[in-house]
């Protein structure tokens, strides 16, 4: 008797399997699709940015930054994120930037920290102070030193992410209608001078006040001001202030190498792709270094051209007046910090990295400079 094998039911079961298995390579296959077309649409998705800035429309320096950074940027997301740069009083008056980028009426914001002083007492520090850290050690302390840490813990109960870019270096101690011999001479002098600086010229028996980059000319002009410092000869001898002041003083122990920086709305920020927010922050590093090397390279001719072409007489502040002002800025760090908690935790943290760098920089940068002279 020959045994008959039944392979219908094995021949059903196989089929039901590969039915399965064809079905469920289907749904795989239809949601790996469904990513890549997301991923996709992502990746082509364009952002249309504005930015605000503090500086009149493409000033030298301070006013090309922002429009190389929208360069940069455009060009490298091959144009999905674009931004419109917009100059003082354009949209928003100058200091009316922080305020547009913390609600989000625009995306992002160029300016100096040290303008917000009211709002976050502490914000100078990620500027410039009196007599503290110069652009190389200012780039140490944002970047490997922790300062970059601190700028965003200030900036984000504001809704705003802040990005360093672009340095001036060392600045100018300012133009002046008078000499400046002796402390004596600040008595009553209003002079435009911004952040804590302001605070250390009052202090002094000065008049400090911010006035925007724009209205400096005709401050000086009409007398509203007896001084302003500004920057350096490359931006300075842009903005004319040569035909109004007669006497242009160093060395900016006010702002010894003031860092600038890149507002962004939080929001704005993290709706952007990975890649573009990479490209954002890179752009900004760029920016922030490229200043910095056009002031050192333009500083030169143009302190030649003040002097041999203006006239402008260059003078230095005498020891006894830098010494003077040093006094009332230690004692100014010292009650701010015993005020504010944070000013204080900030503070501590900028001084001793300034103590360690200039502890090494007198026997590398300043040994240096003495050797060549
Ligand atoms: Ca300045």
């Amino acid at each position: 008797m020959s045994t008959r094998v039944n392979w219908y039911p094995l021949i059903i079961i196989l089929l039901l399997a590969a039915l399965v298995l064809a079905v469920s390579q289907l749904v795989v296959n239809r949601g790996q699709q469904a990513r890549v077309e997301k991923m996709a649409a992502n990746e082509q998705q364009r952002y249309q940015w504005r930015m605000v800035t503090t500086w009149p429309k493409g000033l030298p320096g301070l006013g090309l930054a922002p429009e190389n950074f929208a360069r940069i940027v455009s060009e490298s997301s091959g144009g999905r994120l674009q931004i419109k740069v917009y100059g003082a009083g354009d949209l928003v008056p100058a200091l009316g930037v922080f305020d547009a980028v913390s609600s989000g009426s625009v995306e992002m914001g160029h300016g100096a920290a040290y303008y917000w002083k009211g709002k976050i007492p502490a914000a100078p520090f990620f500027t410039a102070v009196p007599f503290g850290m110069n652009a190389q050690e200012m780039n140490g302390w944002m970047f490997y030193g922790g300062g970059l840490e601190l700028y965003r813990e200030a900036y984000a109960p504001f809704n705003l992410i802040p990005f360093p870019a672009g340095n001036t270096g060392v600045q100018m101690a300012g133009w002046f209608n008078k000499e400046i011999n002796s402390i004596d001479d600040i008595q009553g002098t209003k002079m435009r001078i911004p952040g804590l600086a302001g605070e250390v010229w009052n202090r002094a028996g000065g008049e400090a006040v911010n006035i925007p980059g724009g209205e400096l000319y005709t401050s000086l002009q009409t007398g509203v001001i007896d001084a302003t410092e500004w920057v350096g000869p490359y931006n300075d001898l842009a903005l004319g202030f040569y035909q109004v002041a007669k006497y242009y003083y160093y060395p900016g122990w006010h702002e010894p190498g003031p860092t600038l920086e890149l507002l962004v709305n939080k929001q704005a920020f993290d709706a952007l792709p990975k890649d573009l927010q990479t490209i954002v922050s890179t752009a900004a590093r760029a920016v922030n270094q490229d200043m910095l090397d056009e002031y050192t390279a333009r500083n030169n001719d143009a302190l030649k051209t003040l002097v041999e072409e203006h006239g402008v007489v260059l003078k230095r502040l005498p020891n006894s007046v830098l010494a003077e002002l040093r006094k009332h800025a230690d004692a100014m760090y010292g009650e701010f910090a015993a005020k504010d908690p944070f000013f204080n935790k900030v503070y501590t943290q900028y001084r001793a990295f300034a103590d360690k760098a200039a502890s090494y920089h007198a026997i590398s940068e300043q040994a240096y400079y003495q050797a060549r002279e």
